[in-house]
């Protein structure tokens, strides 16, 4: 079975976010990236498909060199060989359409990604491949099986969850709850080095969306102090009222 994951190099959500000079991109300098976390449930349905089934998985990732470390956390879990797509990202169509190009050539049975992108939050990245390498796609998939080529996918909805059927070749995104991602070994982040990494070049992408303007989020809070001096039983009553009205935490 000839898997690929496409996995993102996004930021931690701990890091510190501040805004590039022109407003419309984050500043990287001190930021931290991390594999997408979304992208470790697909990782790991990969690899356990794989141990089943046999065959290979094929991390694939587009972006700058730097995008090399998501592809390296796909390996060192498991995936025995990655791809790097090295193309200028405008938006995430002009993404998908790199992804899709690199993938045609490949003839993957099953293409899993996460079910969103930490930064972006895009969550149209399934969707996009579907109609690009016009395969069927399942998006938001809390469990996988396959028999065979018939595949059944048990997806997350609001208040319960939808079984579907498709059939391979197919996409599937990951949702939380797939499985638990392994964590990778001393001894395979060491042989992930090894492991080859193709170097492509995306075509220049036709992205169809561009960032006007980014904001950081309004800084809301405001700090109250209640003052107990000759009545400390009103302030405590005061203290639940605004934890109750004002808060919403009770
Ligand atoms: C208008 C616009 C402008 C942008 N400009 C830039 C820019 O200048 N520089 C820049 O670095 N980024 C830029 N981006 C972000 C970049 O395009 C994102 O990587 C891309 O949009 C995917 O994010 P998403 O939230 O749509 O993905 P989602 O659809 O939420 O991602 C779902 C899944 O798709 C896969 N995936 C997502 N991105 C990639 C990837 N790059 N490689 C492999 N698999 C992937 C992962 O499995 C992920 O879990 C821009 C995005 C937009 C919308």
């Amino acid at each position: 079975m000839k898997i690929i994951v496409c996995v993102s190099h996004v930021p931690d959500t701990t890091t510190k976010i501040n805004l590039g000079a022109d407003g419309k991109n984050i500043d990287p300098a001190g930021v931290k990236f991390i594999l997408n976390p979304y992208d470790e449930f697909a990782v790991e349905e990969a690899l356990k498909l794989r141990e089943k089934n046999t065959g290979e998985v094929i991390a694939i990732s587009v972006g700058s060199d730097a995008a090399k470390e998501a592809i390296r956390q796909a390996l060192a879990m498991g995936a025995d060989k990655g791809i790097l797509v090295k193309g200028e990202k405008s938006d995430s169509f002009s993404v998908a359409e790199m992804l899709a190009e690199a993938i045609k050539p490949i003839g993957a049975d099953l293409i899993l990604l996460g079910k969103q992108s930490i930064d972006f939050d895009g969550m149209e990245m399934a969707p996009m491949l579907s109609e690009l390498l016009d395969l069927p796609a399942a998006t938001v998939v809390v469990g996988l099986a396959i028999e065979g080529t018939n595949v059944t996918a048990e997806k997350e909805v609001e208040g319960g969850k939808e079984i579907i059927s498709l059939s391979l070749p197919c996409i599937i995104s990951a949702q939380k709850g797939l499985n638990d991602p392994r964590y990778p070994s001393l001894p395979n982040i060491m042989k992930a080095k090894s492991k080859p990494i193709e170097e492509i070049s995306g075509s220049p992408a036709s992205g169809r969306t561009s960032i006007i303007k980014m904001d950081k989020p309004e800084k809301k809070r405001v700090n109250k102090i209640i003052k107990a001096e000759g009545n400390p039983q009103g302030a405590a009553i005061e203290l639940v009222k605004l934890l109750h009205e004002e808060a919403k935490v009770l």
